[in-house]
């Protein structure tokens, strides 16, 4: 299940191939959206933004496009002219004179009017993105400390795309081991202090992540750890996620795994002790 930083890659490649260029050529295989082609081809693609797991095309006359990819949708970048050898359905592509961005399998595609987008029922609820909107510590403390999230177990909100859009399983277990928390804390329970700590921890796993495409471990562990033997890319990028039974990089816990929020739940008992 891809996160925050994938989705943000994946709109990476559909920026670099769209971006500052003129639609030559557009299609959309849902009949409603049929009517767009003639109003958006001919205008530039400004950027592509994340909201979450949605993408959202933006074109320079007003206008935008929404795609969510739910489990299957796939983003293919090639050459104009070229395409993917795939059995899945194309849904949307958009060509300019160089590339061709041909959206699969996605069943959640709308053209939106950009002053209406928060209108839209997903775009409505989703919470900032922390790879698109960039928000700052302050704004996360705020959030945790607002009335609908502090009293939450922070295991289950950081999983919450309401909250912040971006984590996902892998990134809340590690956000959690360096804040030093406990996965049922609530904010509630939480010093100013831990929650400024926690709230860095979101922002700075979560762009690490993207840079380094999905090492999450501090680069001077990772080199500790590479230079002590680990090899597998699975055995370095991570401290706690998948770690059960193993020992914590940071101390002589065993990282231990309980579900929470539905989902597997991995934490070192010694760093984030529950108090
Ligand atoms: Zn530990």
């Amino acid at each position: 299940m891809p996160e925050g930083p994938e989705i943000r890659l994946a709109a990476d490649r559909v920026e670099a191939a769209l971006a500052g260029r003129r639609i030559d050529a557009i299609e959309f295989a849902f009949e409603h959206l049929q009517a767009f082609e003639r109003r958006l081809r001919g205008q530039v693609v400004t950027r592509v933004d994340t909201r979450g797991k949605a993408m959202l095309t933006r074109i320079d006359n007003g206008w935008t496009i929404y795609s969510h990819n739910q489990l299957y949708g796939r983003w293919y970048v090639c050459a104009r002219g070229e395409t993917p050898r795939t059995g899945r359905q194309l849904r949307l592509a958009i060509h300019n004179d160089r590339h061709s961005a041909l959206l699969y399998s996605a069943s959640e595609i709308d053209v939106l009017a950009d002053e209406r987008l928060l209108e839209h029922p997903f775009l409505a609820r989703i919470g900032p993105d922390l790879l698109s909107e960039n928000p700052g510590v302050e704004q996360i403390v705020e959030r945790l400390q607002a009335r609908r999230f502090r009293g939450r177990q922070l295991g289950a909100l950081l999983l919450d795309q309401g909250f912040v859009a971006g984590l996902g399983n892998y990134l809340r277990a590690e956000i959690l081991t360096l804040a030093r928390l406990h996965p049922l804390t609530r904010p509630a329970d939480c010093s100013a202090a831990q929650l400024r700590r926690l709230a860095q921890q979101i922002i700075r796993l979560t762009r690490r992540s993207y840079r380094t495409r999905g090492i999450v471990n501090p680069p001077s562990l990772v080199a500790r750890l590479k230079a002590a033997g680990y090899t597998r890319r699975e055995q370095y990028r991570f401290n706690t996620y998948g770690r059960d039974g193993e020992q914590c990089h940071y101390c002589e816990g065993i990282i231990e795994q309980a579900p929470v929020g539905g989902r597997k739940m991995y934490y070192c008992p010694v760093c984030q002790p529950r108090d």
